[in-house]
C-alpha cells in the first residue's frame, strides 16, 4: 500500500496552520512554504534550541547574521560559480526538466532511445546541460552582466568573510567556531516532498576553525555533538543513521564528510551533514582577496591557515524530521464521556518543542466557568505560549490540541469553584489528575523543562 503519511501530514500542516504553500491564493509558488502561527513557533522553538546549545552553553562559539546578499567573487572563491551545478535534462515534447540522473529516464539523454519519464516519449530528451542553481538578481539600477550577484545558496560563506572580524573583535583563539542561523536559496531542479527540499530554506550551520593536524579529533567530537543534540529532541532512535559520504560523493575539497540521516515516510535522507573541510574555504578566500587569513599561534609563534570543520543543518528539514516523528494516530478511548473507541491523529512532540504549551477549557460556558478559565489563560500566558478554546465538546477540543501538538489540556469544571482545582489532561497518556489552579505556573514549568 503506498504510504500516505506524508500526505496526511501536509494536510494537517495546512489545517492546523503550521506550513502554508507560499502565494496559495494564485496557484502557488513552486517549493516555496510559509509557516503559519503554530509552524512559526515549531520552528522558533527548533532554532533557539540549536543557538543555545552552540552559542550561549559554549565558550568557543560566537554567534553571526551576515547579510544574504554578498560581493559577487565570494562565489568564484567558493566554488559555487563554477561547481554549483547539476545537469540537466528538457523533454523537448512535454517541456518538462529533470535531473539527468533522475532514475525515471530509461536510455540516454540525448539519444533516441531515451524516454521521457512524464509524458512517455521517446528521442525527446536533450542532451544533459548544466544548470546552475544560484539565484541571480541584479544590484543597482541597471541590469546588466556587471551588475549580477548572486542569492547565497549557503550560509557558510558568510562566516568565512567574517573569519577575521569575529576572531579579533572577540579575542577568542583557535580552535573557536562561529555559528549562524539564516536564509539560503537554491533554484533545486527536482525539489519536493513538502518543506524537505525546497528553493527558500534556512540553515543553522557552524563553522569550527581548528590547527591543522587536530581536525580529525574535533571532527569525532562534532559528531558526536550533533548527534547528541538531534537524539535530544525527542527523535526515535531507530529512525536515525548515520551515512558516509564515499570517494564519489565526497566534495572535491572536503577530507571526510558524514550525514545525519532520518528515516522520512519517502525513505532514508540526510538533514544535517558534518564535514571536514580542511583549509580549502579559508585559502581560497585568501587568495582571492588578497587578504591575508592565517592564524598566529602565540604559544608556538607559527603561523598556518586553520583547518574547517563544519556542521551543517537544514532547520526546515529539522522542523519535518520533527513532525514526521512526532505524527501518530492511534485508537484511544471517546473523551466526552461515550463508550467507545475513536482514531485520533496527535503530534507527540517533546514538550519544549511544542509550539502552543497547554490549551484552558472552561468545560461548559455557564455557571462562571468561562470567567474563571479565562482568569487562568490570562496568568498562564504571561509565561507560556497557551490557548483558550471554548467552542465544542471537551473531547472535540483535546483532539484539537493532540493535532497541535499541545502536551497539556487544562480544564476548569464544576469541582472548580468548590475547592479551586482544575483538571490537567497530558496529550500521550490522556491521564487527568486535579491541580490547584494556583499551582499550575509552577506545575507547567516542571513539566516544560528538560
Ligand atoms: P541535498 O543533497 O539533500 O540537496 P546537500 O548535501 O546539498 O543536500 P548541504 O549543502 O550540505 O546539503 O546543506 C546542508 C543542509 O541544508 C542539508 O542537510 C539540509 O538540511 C539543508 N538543505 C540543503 N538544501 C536544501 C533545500 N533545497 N531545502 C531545504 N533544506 C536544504
Amino acid at each position: 500500500m503506498p504510504d500516505k503519511t506524508m500526505e496526511k501530514l501536509v494536510s494537517l500542516a495546512k489545517r492546523r496552520g503550521f506550513v502554508f504553500q507560499s502565494s496559495e491564493i494564485y496557484g502557488g509558488l513552486g517549493s516555496v512554504w510559509d509557516y503559519g502561527p503554530l509552524g512559526v513557533e515549531l520552528k522558533k522553538n527548533i532554532k533557539e534550541r540549536w543557538w543555545r546549545s552552540m552559542v550561549h552553553e559554549r565558550e568557543d562559539i560566537e554567534g553571526l547574521d551576515a547579510a544574504i546578499l554578498m560581493h559577487p567573487k565570494v562565489w568564484e572563491a567558493s566554488g559555487h560559480v563554477a561547481g554549483f551545478t547539476d545537469p540537466l535534462v528538457d523533454c523537448k515534447h512535454c517541456k518538462n526538466r529533470f535531473r539527468a540522473d533522475d532514475p525515471k529516464i530509461k536510455g540516454t539523454p540525448g539519444q533516441p532511445d531515451a524516454q521521457c519519464p512524464t509524458c512517455g516519449m521517446k528521442g525527446t530528451l536533450t542532451a544533459p546541460r548544466m544548470f546552475n542553481l544560484m539565484f541571480k538578481t541584479f544590484m543597482g539600477p541597471v541590469e546588466e552582466d556587471a551588475a549580477v550577484i548572486f542569492m547565497r545558496p549557503e550560509t557558510a560563506q558568510g562566516i568565512y568573510v567574517n573569519y577575521l572580524n569575529v576572531l579579533q573583535s572577540s579575542r577568542q583563539k583557535v580552535p573557536f567556531g562561529i555559528a549562524q542561523i539564516g536564509k539560503a536559496f537554491r533554484n533545486e531542479i527536482t525539489p519536493g516532498n513538502f518543506v524537505f527540499r525546497t528553493r527558500e530554506f534556512e540553515q543553522m550551520e557552524m563553522q569550527f576553525f581548528v590547527k591543522p593536524g587536530s581536525d580529525g579529533e574535533w571532527f569525532e567530537f562534532w559528531r558526536a555533538e550533533r548527534l547528541k543534540w538531534v537524539q535530544d529532541l525527542g527523535i526515535r532512535q531507530e529512525k536515525l543513521r548515520w551515512h558516509q559520504h564515499g570517494k564519489g560523493e565526497l566534495a572535491h575539497y572536503a577530507k571526510d564528510a558524514y550525514d545525519i540521516e532520518y528515516e522520512f515516510p519517502f525513505g532514508w535522507n540526510e538533514f544535517e551533514g558534518i564535514h571536514n573541510r580542511g583549509d580549502f574555504d579559508l585559502s581560497r578566500h585568501q587568495e582571492y582577496s588578497g587578504k591575508k587569513l592565517d592564524y598566529l599561534d602565540t604559544t608556538t609563534n607559527t603561523r598556518f591557515v586553520p583547518n574547517v570543520v563544519e556542521t551543517s543543518a537544514g532547520a526546515d528539514r529539522t522542523t519535518l524530521v520533527v513532525l514526521c516523528d512526532a505524527y501518530r494516530e492511534e485508537a484511544v478511548k471517546n473523551e466526552d464521556g461515550a463508550d467507545k473507541e475513536e482514531l485520533r491523529v496527535v503530534l507527540k512532540l517533546k514538550p519544549e518543542l511544542a509550539p502552543i504549551k497547554a490549551a484552558v477549557f472552561p468545560l461548559v460556558n455557564k455557571d462562571g466557568m468561562p470567567d474563571v478559565a479565562r482568569r487562568v489563560y490570562d496568568d498562564l500566558r504571561k509565561r507560556f505560549n497557551v490557548f483558550y478554546d471554548d467552542g465544542g465538546s471537551i473531547g472535540r477540543r483535546y483532539r484539537r490540541q493532540d493535532e497541535a501538538g499541545t502536551p497539556f489540556g487544562i480544564t476548569i469544571d464544576g469541582q472548580t469553584s468548590q475547592d479551586q482545582t482544575v483538571t490537567v489532561r497530558d496529550r500521550d497518556t490522556l491521564k487527568q489528575i486535579r491541580v490547584a489552579s494556583a499551582k499550575l505556573v509552577d506545575y507547567l514549568k516542571e513539566q516544560l523543562t528538560g
